[in-house]
């Protein structure tokens, strides 16, 4: 068998190997964009960039990377079969040079971008069911009324975060749940916001006279740096004290 026909074929096949590559790649891409332009609830559309929006980009990248690598290696119609193999060498480190490029941008500076988006999610009015007006965020003092203790004490606690938006015409509310450890903070090391929560760690629990403390571990996922910082934790609220509150 002659080397040109391998070459022939392996031109034919492989370009269309590389079409249906990339195919995937806009689909990925397609099917994130849509759903998060299908997607009305602005906490939803919060949660889902939060959880999907990274890795559906990574994937599509790295799918187009193969895509556009096999797609070179199909050019070449005649050669000595040793330059294709140098070819497809060059290609393959090429690949990994800019897949490696590109995991850096998703994971240290793509996250700024993200995060600037979702405050915006977060922090646009919500519209009230019942009367198509915009409702008020409430701040942390005003909000403990409408959490439940269960509520209160995960939020004291732990990274959560409730944020509570009232109707103020019908006292119609809407709860949304943050979770705190998902913001990454500024490393002292390194400076790039990628600290994080990694792990929380009840010392004392508080009671109703005396306060808890409560440990956080950070860790950097840039250049791995780890501190730990305790916190207090409010006392319990007396029931007695909540029903004067309340009434
Ligand atoms: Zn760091």
């Amino acid at each position: 068998m002659n080397a040109y026909l391998y070459l022939d074929t392996w031109n034919m096949w492989g370009k269309l190997i590389s079409y249906g590559l990339a195919m995937v790649a806009v689909i990925i891409l397609l099917y994130h964009f849509l759903s998060l332009l299908s997607n009305r609830d602005y906490k939803k559309r919060y949660d889902f960039i939060n959880k999907n929006e990274i890795n559906n980009l990574w994937h599509a990248s790295v799918v187009l990377i193969f895509a556009i690598g096999i797609y070179i290696n199909t050019l070449k119609s005649e050669g000595e079969f040793v330059w294709v193999l140098v070819q497809l060498f060059v290609t393959i480190m090429m690949g990994l040079i800019v897949g490696v490029i590109i995991s850096n941008i998703l994971k240290f500076y793509y996250p700024f971008y993200v995060e600037k988006r979702l405050k915006k999610l977060r922090y646009t009015p919500r519209v009230s069911p019942k009367t198509g007006k915009n409702m008020k965020l409430l701040s942390e003092d005003e909000e403990d009324v409408y959490l439940d203790e269960g509520m209160q004490a995960e939020e004291n606690v732990f990274s959560v975060d409730y944020d509570v938006w009232i109707d103020e015409e019908t006292g119609h509310t809407k709860i949304e749940k943050y979770a705190g450890h998902l913001i990454a903070l500024q490393c002292p090391e390194c400076n790039y916001q990628t600290l994080k929560v990694v792990k929380e760690e009840i010392l004392e629990s508080p009671t109703e006279i005396e306060e808890g403390e409560l440990m956080k571990f950070y860790k950097c996922d840039y250049c791995g740096y780890k501190e730990r910082k305790a916190f207090r934790v409010a006392k319990l609220k007396s029931k007695g004290v909540e029903a004067s509150l309340t009434s």
